[in-house]
């Protein structure tokens, strides 16, 4: 079963559309990369996988959940991480975490013991009583794919994850999340317009101005150069 379908999915804002027929897998337990120059309709999409945004056309599922039928069993196996950081800088991240767990109506009990694992699953034990405004960028990240994985989702989404962080942090983020897709099975879908994000294995999915123009392992459609086949993929006509 898929980790995450789509079938036609298509989205308009009021004055013009931002998605068109879009279908797609993502396979259990691999990272794939939706790769998409600025506008491409990245962050559309995710509005759309996350309900902020209602379906206007197609269907969605997640591990097999549709999420016109099922919304609330598809958005359960779901963990999120927004581009725009909502962390409260002046809490601690223990108290971030909490907050958010105790916003999905988590126990206690098991709240405590899954924030010391997804710490101790993110390298920050040590970090958990220090306010978020004295992490660094890449480590603000992992606070809040930590805060994704609380509930235990089997996918992870990740809007631009790495916008904002210097070109080392950005490379660790994207090896942390790879980590965490070989050694605990996790599915990802990792959106990005960089393509030194992406890996020649990697499931990669490419969308341009609302259309996916590529599908398919990046090695096979790149050949040896991914960024001409990019470039000729989304390339804008002269104006
Ligand atoms: P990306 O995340 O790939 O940069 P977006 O999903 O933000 O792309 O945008 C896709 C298209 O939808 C763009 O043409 C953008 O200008 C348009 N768009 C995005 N948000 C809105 C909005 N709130 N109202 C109208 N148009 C929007």
């Amino acid at each position: 079963m898929s980790a995450l379908e789509l079938h036609g999915v298509g989205f308009r804002y009021a004055t013009r559309s931002a998605l068109e027929d879009v279908s797609f897998n993502v396979p259990p337990g691999h990272f794939t990369a939706l790769l998409g120059p600025n506008g491409a309709g990245k962050s559309t999409l995710i509005a759309l996988l996350t309900r902020l945004y209602d379906l206007q056309q197609g269907d969605v599922s997640v591990y097999g959940c549709s999420l016109r039928q099922q919304p609330r069993l598809a958005l359960r196996q779901l963990g999120v991480v927004f581009q725009q950081s909502t962390l409260d800088l002046d809490l601690s991240v223990e108290q971030n975490l909490r907050y958010h767990a105790a916003l999905h109506g988590m126990p206690r009990k098991l709240t405590a013991a899954r924030i010391d694992e997804e710490l101790a699953r993110q390298s920050l034990t040590e970090r958990r009583r220090d306010k978020v405004r004295l992490l660094n960028g890449g480590h603000r990240r992992r606070v809040e794919i930590a805060r994704a994985l609380l509930h235990k989702p089997r996918l992870l989404l990740l809007d631009e994850a790495s916008v904002g962080l210097d070109p080392a942090s950005r490379l660790a983020l994207n090896r942390h999340v790879r980590q965490l897709c070989r050694d605990e099975g996790l599915s990802v879908l990792w959106t990005t317009h960089l393509l030194d994000e992406v890996q020649a294995d990697d499931d990669l999915l490419i969308l341009d101005r609302g259309r996916l123009v590529a599908q398919g392992r990046a090695a096979d459609l790149g050949g040896d150069d991914l960024a001409a086949a990019f470039e000729r993929l989304t390339r804008r006509e002269a104006a």
